[in-house]
């Protein structure tokens, strides 16, 4: 469908993902990020591997990059801010460029692809923020990019020993935060791993209230990896700083009927997915409201003819699960257009 365009906002893994799979069904394609790069959330990761590959998905992105920018169906403006969408027969959309110049132009479809938010934990009783060695799982990744050797931001020391917190900010009913984020146990266990390979003698700890194991091939990385960790059917209640400058947990084990204080020295809060808030004013301008959680899943919405959703907008998707859902989008898309034409 040579005379068709279409709108992509946002340049993550999703977003260029449902470029390429349109611009192969013969679809322009004008595909706008905010940020002066594509890639999103999935091009901070790092590569995960140990003696083998633990498929964690992270290099897909660097290859739908590659893709997207080489095809001729595709232009790809980066560092833009869009200002104006309204609906007539097409869609008009203006936007600020790089250069601060006004652009405008006309498309017949809109994808959203504007990702997620990691959750903030700044407001849960962990010390983030408070505490030097209180850090994200998005933090360890950078981290685990940067040193060989994780290190206690607070000294620069090795930790002998880490505690991973799952579900901070998922599965929270005070926030109303129902859903599971799905990939946070995944990435936090092939990191425990990926820890354990560089510096054996580091003792991990991983509290969770349960394992998910989405995804490709995870549960055998996750049988390799109980093993080699603590796993604590618990999550601690807070987190206290001792004269020494160590970690002290609180946690409760309902088996055994026991109030347990330990000490770490760092701690890792898997904060997992959420809705983007800040795509809310563009959703609003084109008619979509959310009726849910917040996220833009076209079964909890209000929906608009012409406007699709996808990727970790939708909920939450691993990088593999944003690549097949663009692949659901591309069809969607152009079912809508042979629709209008018939
Ligand atoms: C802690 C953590 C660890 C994870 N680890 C893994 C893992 O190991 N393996 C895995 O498969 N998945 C992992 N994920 C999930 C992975 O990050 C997502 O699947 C993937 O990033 C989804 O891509 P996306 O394009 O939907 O969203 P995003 O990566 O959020 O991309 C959205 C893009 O849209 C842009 N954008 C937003 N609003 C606008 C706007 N208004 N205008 C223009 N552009 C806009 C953003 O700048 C961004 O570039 C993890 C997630 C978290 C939180
Ligand atoms: S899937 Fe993950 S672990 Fe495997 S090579 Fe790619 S980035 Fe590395
Ligand atoms: S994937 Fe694991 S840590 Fe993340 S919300 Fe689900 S159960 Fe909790």
């Amino acid at each position: 469908m040579p005379d068709k365009k279409v709108l992509i906002i946002g340049g993550g893994v999703a977003g260029l993902s449902a470029a390429i799979e349109l611009a192969k069904l013969d679809v322009k394609v004008v595909l706008i990020e905010k940020e002066k790069t594509v890639g999103g959330y999935a091009r901070q990761f790092t590569c995960k591997a140990t003696d083998e590959c633990v498929k964690c998905g992270a290099c897909i992105v660097e290859g739908k990059i590659d893709e997207a920018v080489s095809h001729p169906n595709i232009t790809i403006c980066a560092g833009v801010c869009l200002t104006e969408i309204v609906q007539h027969d097409r869609f008009v959309i203006s936007f600020i460029d790089r250069n601060n110049e006004k652009q405008a132009c006309e498309v017949d479809a809109v994808v959203m692809a504007t990702g997620f938010q990691p959750f903030d934990p700044i407001n849960k009783p962990f010390g983030y923020k408070r505490f030097d060695d209180v850090i994200t799982n998005l933090d360890l990744e950078k981290r685990l990019h940067q040193e060989r050797a994780v290190k206690r931001p607070s000294d620069g020391s090795v930790p002998g020993k880490i505690a991973f917190i799952q579900c901070v900010g998922s599965r929270d009913s005070s926030l109303n935060h129902l859903w599971c984020s799905k990939v946070c146990c995944g990435s936090s266990l092939r990191m425990a791993k990926l820890i354990k390979s560089r510096e054996e003698s580091t003792e991990i700890s991983f509290f969770y209230i349960d394992v998910q194991t989405f995804g490709k091939d995870f549960q055998y990385h996750y049988d390799l990896i109980r093993d080699q960790v603590r796993m604590i059917r618990a999550i601690p209640g807070d987190i206290f700083l001792t004269a020494d400058r160590k970690l002290k947990l609180e946690y409760y084990l309902p088996a055994e009927r026991k109030q347990i204080e330990e000490l770490f020295d760092l701690v890792v809060l898997s904060v997992g997915i959420t809705p983007n808030r800040n795509a809310d004013p563009i959703a609003e301008k084109i008619g979509l409201k959310s009726t849910g959680s917040g996220f833009l899943d076209e079964q909890s919405m209000v929906s608009v003819p012409g406007v699709f959703t996808v990727g970790t907008a939708r909920g939450p998707k691993s990088i593999a699960e944003s690549v097949a859902d663009a692949g659901r989008v591309a069809l969607d898309v152009l079912n809508y257009f042979k629709a209008q034409h018939n």
